[in-house]
């Protein structure tokens, strides 16, 4: 008889596939962190063993879409709220490196050059690293709770290589990215991710991402992007990604998949059905989705990519210039062809401040009302606002309809992302710490969206197998023991806009590579997360 290190007895396991039998009932028993089914009530003896009864045992949670690239780095060893919102909501495996943001990889003589254009997405010194390695390696000594692993991030490669300019690549240039890409995915790197409305990434042209992509079509890893735009020009922009897909040859992920903005209410009725047709020809594409209808992103992305033509000094120079704020006011009244106008789109009145370090008092309130408090006209007070904090503010955008989330979130090629982007202090938006809380109470419980085992193979199966986790978000015999015990009766979100860091309920317990993490909603101090590579 088998002696396992933790035996886990009546739990309905969901165990993650599509399969139709994916809901059963079994005992799961880990043992070196490898799992071993056996049916109930089988004769086994382990060193710690747990009823589950009326519980459900699923594949810990994968959460494909993070930035939490930096913020154990920043926050130290054991963390803050901002480090166990994810543990505590049972992600046992957290994908960073989004929307063409990483921490790697980077040319050594750029290293310091490149830190303060980080700051802006991660927040505080996180540093830069020359490559996968030495991003796992700075992550190791830093013990954590859960797995990480990262993509890499085209605005990181094309900041390292070219600078934050904006012009083309050169052929030489274009190699340098191709090499650097090629041997951080070799390394374990888990696909290549693109910000097309981010600057840099946004002023590299489709031919240089398909270059770069073609990359990744080698390794057989994704090419992961957030559109050049989610609001009126999305179908436009999901055409160029699909043209990417297609001519690279690399399996095509959409990350955060809307339609926002008040032009593109409704528009998933025309960008899901594309997306399926797709499928249905063979090719692979997927997405990620969050369960709100409020986005968040860096307050610098509210202007016109010229403005930050140059990088954060030139973006500050230009933001105490009375001219050129007139040209930013213009541009955000009239549009600027190619670019995701998110103000003109929605009005300042739909974006709160999430995160302005130095200026906490402006967390969780809209533009809008800070600058009538002011007095101000709202450009001028982001304006001063960005140059007080050096460019590194977050907000929250109130841009989608209940509607779209909804069709995403049923999509049946769609699993789930927080897109997360936790920084030490702030007011974060809720995702971080309420996501796959919020699915499974939410949209699978109160409204029947989705199945429970529909939900649980969106947040581990489907996700594992679209990031090349071998042996994770499965239950399986053999397969990595990274487990979440939760009570599909309460299980729901805790978190709000006004109280962003609130813990889950209804999440019993998180078992990472056999250790448990988290148990009755605390977390128990263990640190067996490790950096994986794909
Ligand atoms: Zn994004």
């Amino acid at each position: 008889m088998t002696h396992f290190d933790l035996l886990l007895r009546g739990g309905l396991v969901i165990d993650g596939t599509a399969a139709p039998d994916a809901a059963r009932h079994a005992d799961v028993g880990v043992l070196d962190g490898r799992l071993t089914l056996l049916p109930p009530g089988a004769p086994a003896a382990a060193r710690e063993t747990e009823d589950l009864t009326g519980l459900v045992l699923a594949p810990g949670f994968i959460d494909v879409h993070t930035h939490s690239d930096g913020v154990t780095l920043i926050d130290g060893e054991l963390g803050g709220d901002m480090v166990r919102a994810a543990v505590l909501q049972g992600v046992t495996t957290e994908i960073c490196g989004n929307c063409g943001s990483s921490l790697f990889p980077a040319l050594p003589g750029r290293l310091a050059a490149m830190r303060a254009e980080t700051r802006v997405y991660f927040g505080g010194d996180v540093g830069m690293y020359e490559g996968f390695a030495e991003f796992a390696a700075a992550h190791a000594a830093v013990p954590r709770a859960n797995h990480l692993t990262s993509l890499v991030g085209h605005g990181t490669l094309r900041a390292g290589v070219i600078g934050p300019v904006d012009r083309a690549a050169t052929p030489g240039e274009l190699d340098t990215m191709c090499a650097l890409l090629d041997r951080a995915l070799s390394a374990g790197a888990a696909g290549l991710s693109t910000g097309l409305i981010y600057t840099p990434g946004t002023y590299a042209s489709t031919d240089e991402v398909v270059a770069l992509a073609a990359v990744a079509a080698a390794h057989g890893k994704p090419y992961v992007t957030h559109l050049r735009d989610e609001m009126s020009r999305v179908e436009e922009a999901l055409e160029e990604a699909v043209e990417i897909g297609r001519r690279s040859g690399a399996p095509l992920h959409v990350s955060h998949h809307k339609t926002a903005g008040k032009y593109a209410w409704g528009l998933t009725r025309r960008t899901l059905p594309k997306l399926a047709a797709l499928r249905a020809e063979g090719m692979d594409v997927t997405c990620d989705v969050y369960p709100y209808t409020a986005g968040s992103t860096a307050l610098g992305a509210m202007l016109p990519p010229w403005a930050s033509d140059g990088g954060i000094a030139a973006l500050t120079a230009r933001l105490t210039d009375s001219g050129q704020r007139d040209l930013m006011r213009r541009a955000i009244a009239e549009g600027v062809p190619g670019w995701e106008n998110t103000v003109g789109n929605g009005g300042w009145d739909r974006i709160s401040i999430a995160c302005a370090p130095r200026h906490p008092e402006t967390e969780g309130h809209t533009i809008a009302e800070l600058a009538a408090a002011r007095g101000q006209d709202p450009v001028d007070m982001v304006a001063e606002l960005l140059v007080a904090e050096q460019g590194e503010v977050t907000i929250i955008s109130h841009s989608m309809i209940e509607d779209d989330v909804r069709r995403v979130l049923a999509a049946p090629y769609s699993m789930i992302g927080s897109d997360g982007v936790p920084k030490p202090g702030g007011r974060p938006h809720p995702r971080w710490a309420g996501t796959f809380p919020r699915v499974l109470g939410h949209y699978v419980r109160e409204l029947g969206l989705l199945s429970l085992e529909t939900a649980v193979h969106k947040m581990t199966g489907m996700a594992a197998a679209r990031f090349g986790l071998a042996g994770r978000g499965v239950i399986r015999d053999g397969a990595h023991a990274d487990l979440v015990v939760f009570d599909p009766g309460t299980v729901a979100d805790g978190a709000t806009f006004v109280d962003p860091l609130v813990p889950p309920s209804g999440i019993h317990s998180v078992i990472v590579a056999g250790r448990t993490v988290v148990r009755d909603g605390a977390e128990t101090g263990a640190r067996p997360g490790a950096v994986l590579s794909t």
